[in-house]
């Protein structure tokens, strides 16, 4: 993939839906230590609603609109948290393209801040929270970083799969003051959480599909 047409963005949903689908149980069971056990579930609902609104989708669809019906579908098919979390970022991702008929590979980099800003806004979390953000902020600034330095999308992307894992296994030592996981204070402890998990479950099956 050179430049990422919106067919290319609608393979990239499908196999962020496959890896979530791979990934279900393990995340449902690392939701099971520190929550409600469904995160696999959410995630897998999500996706499957995305990958079939996608698949109505008319063929001359541009990358907003790919986005955008992304957005709509997880926010309306998902009740969890990460509904409105992935809803604000497909959105944003798709303003981040506007008026683009293809995503310049460069581009891929913002669409990543784009969406990791949007979950932030909406969310409203911070780096050490033990949430999603302990994953998606770190990635979108290596993936930054590696733009910056005149790195290729596909080495930006691994960028910020390395830093995603990184903080995904931070989580593992930290509190959860947002979300479910905090009524458990210092049980949470010693336990990754699934959403940074899931997140570094995504940005892997991104950067497959784009390696190509
Ligand atoms: P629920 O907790 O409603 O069952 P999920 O299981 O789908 O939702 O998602 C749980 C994940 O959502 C957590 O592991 C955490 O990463 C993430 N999360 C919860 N609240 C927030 C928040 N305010 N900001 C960012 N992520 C959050
Ligand atoms: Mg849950
Ligand atoms: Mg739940």
């Amino acid at each position: 993939m050179t430049e990422l047409t919106a067919a290319d963005l609608r393979t990239i949903f499908q196999a962020i839906g496959d890896a979530i689908e791979a990934d279900k149980s393990r995340l449902s069971e690392l939701d099971g230590v520190i929550g409600d056990a469904d995160h696999g579930v959410t995630m897998s609902i999500g996706f499957t609603a995305v990958n079939e609104a996608l698949a109505k989708l008319d063929a001359s669809a541009d990358p907003t609109t790919v986005f955008n019906t992304a957005a709509k579908s997880f926010l309306n098919a998902v009740g969890a948290s990460s509904g409105p979390l992935y809803g604000t970022a497909f959105m944003r991702a798709g303003a981040a393209v506007k008026g683009k008929p293809t995503v310049d590979r460069d581009a891929l980099a913002d669409c990543i801040q784009a969406m990791a800003k949007g979950m932030q806004d909406r969310g409203k979390a911070e780096r050490g929270e033990k949430t999603m953000m302990d994953a998606w902020l770190p990635a979108a600034d290596a993936a930054q970083e590696a733009k910056a330095r005149g790195d290729d999308a596909v080495a930006c992307l691994e960028a910020a799969v390395a830093a995603a894992e990184a903080g995904a296994e931070a989580t593992k030592a930290m509190l959860a003051t947002k979300g479910r996981a905090s009524r458990l204070g210092e049980r949470a402890i010693g336990h990754m959480d699934p959403g940074a998990a899931s997140a570094v479950t995504i940005l892997k099956a991104i950067t497959a599909a784009v390696r190509g």
